[in-house]
């Protein structure tokens, strides 16, 4: 097995030297996962038959039961996306002035804060768990300081006891994006109840969709209750609003698909363990790669497989690695390239926040994710292994057809449009 992956004579059956691509169809990263399609076409006619679409209906009630469960919580309020419910939970909070967020999450963990005025101070990560570097936290906190939002990136868990210590010390509230991390654990506690709270994704692309839909979770009842009034208009009761709110209610479509999903919350991660591993065999030795690793102790969705390129050993670079693999149409992509600090607006306020961020600036300069997920068995994993193979044992080469390529090429940017929807 190995030495077949392994296999390197040639890369002259490689796409960008006039091969055929290794795919018919393009290999996304984060096709969703879709559970049992009758159960879920059931409960569309139970929603259907009820007419109770929206405003806390019964699926919405039992998703919330259901999270709260597999976390571990008191509370969880559901809401129609992730990115609204980091904005309500920052609000209900009371956080403003600066909060200390990483730059290497998905632009959403700063654009929460952003949206309400407050300032995301960008933060360094640690180089082997991609989440932030808490004595890097600890140096970035001013008198404007008002809290820390950690990101569980990978599910790989932030250091919870070290930021925890460093909130309670310094007066600052902690809210977890736990975005990647639903199903994963931190030194077997699951991960939901840490912090002030804890906010889940089950946008499309996460290891549980809901569609669209994510909640907040905390185990602090007046939170939580703050947070329920906030998504919805700030209704106290039946015709009484006593709260400035917003509207981030999910829907019962959206309930009655997460819950559905997560009913094969099982079959899922034993799928995305096996690809890991495989990919893990696969790409094992190769010099100038490797995959971020999850400790095993810990529970873990294994969604991502993610994978450092480094430039100088393996010949090439993880943007050549990427234009050889969307070649094959294996649509690797550049998660979170090029991070927050180097885009809009943050860019131009603070022109020169990567010079406190060079473990960001490197990471996002290495890293690239590859397909997996249950639409990716072990035939596409094995061909991927083999053209990474390829390519980083032949890098000088690979390198000189792509720069003989690079004006007739189309680059991944220019592609994307055709590609995947995914964020
Ligand atoms: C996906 C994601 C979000 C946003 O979630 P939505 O449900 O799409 O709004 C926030 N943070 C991280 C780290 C994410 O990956």
């Amino acid at each position: 097995m190995r030495t077949e992956t392994m296999d390197t004579r040639t890369i002259d059956d490689l796409a960008i030297c006039g091969g055929a691509p290794a795919f018919a169809e393009p290999l996304h990263v984060g096709r969703p996962n879709v559970g049992d399609r009758a159960r879920l076409l059931e409960r569309v006619n139970d929603i259907l038959d009820r007419r109770w679409l929206t405003n806390g209906g019964p699926y919405v009630q039992e998703f919330e039961r259901r999270i709260a469960e597999l976390a571990g919580v008191e509370h969880c309020i559901a809401m129609c996306n992730a990115t609204v419910a980091l904005e309500i939970a920052v609000r209900a909070l009371g956080m403003k002035g600066e909060v200390i967020v990483p730059s290497f999450t998905f632009i959403a963990t700063a654009h929460a804060l952003q949206w309400q005025e407050i300032t995301p101070v960008f933060c360094d990560v640690d180089p082997e768990t991609h989440t932030l570097d808490p004595g890097k936290v600890e140096r970035m906190i001013t008198p404007r300081t008002t809290g820390i939002v950690g990101v569980h990136l990978w599910g790989q868990t932030c250091d919870v006891d070290a930021l925890s210590d460093i909130a309670s010390r310094r007066g600052l509230k902690l809210l977890f994006d736990s975005a990647h991390a639903f199903g994963c654990s931190y030194r077997g506690r699951m991960v939901g109840g840490f912090g002030d709270a804890e906010v889940f994704s089950f946008h499309a692309t996460k290891f549980i969709n809901s569609l669209e839909g994510g909640a907040v979770v905390t185990n602090d009842a007046e939170l939580a209750r703050k947070t329920r009034l906030m998504k919805n208009f700030g209704f106290t009761q039946y015709d009484r609003v006593d709260y400035i709110g917003t509207n981030g209610k999910m829907n019962e479509m959206s309930a009655a698909t997460g819950l559905t999903n997560m009913e094969s919350m099982g079959e899922f991660i034993a799928v995305n363990r096996r690809n890991y591993e495989q990919y893990r065999r696969g790409l094992e030795g190769l010099a100038g790669v490797r995959l971020i690793t999850y400790d095993e102790r810990e529970k873990c969705n294994y969604q991502y497989v993610v994978l450092e390129v480094d430039e100088e050993a393996a010949g090439l670079g993880r943007d050549e690695l990427q234009q050889v693999l969307w070649a094959e149409k294996v649509l690797a992509r550049r998660y979170f390239y090029p991070g927050c600090h180097r885009v809009e607006p943050y860019r131009s306020y603070f022109p020169h926040a990567g010079l406190l961020l060079p473990e960001t600036e490197r990471l996002s300069s290495r890293v690239l994710a590859l397909p997996t997920g249950t639409a990716v068995g072990p035939e596409e994993v094995e061909k991927i292994c083999r053209i990474v193979a390829r390519a980083v044992s032949h890098g000088a080469q690979v390198r000189e057809r792509l720069r003989e390529r690079a004006s007739v090429s189309e680059s991944p940017d220019k592609v994307s449009a055709l590609a995947s929807p995914a964020t």
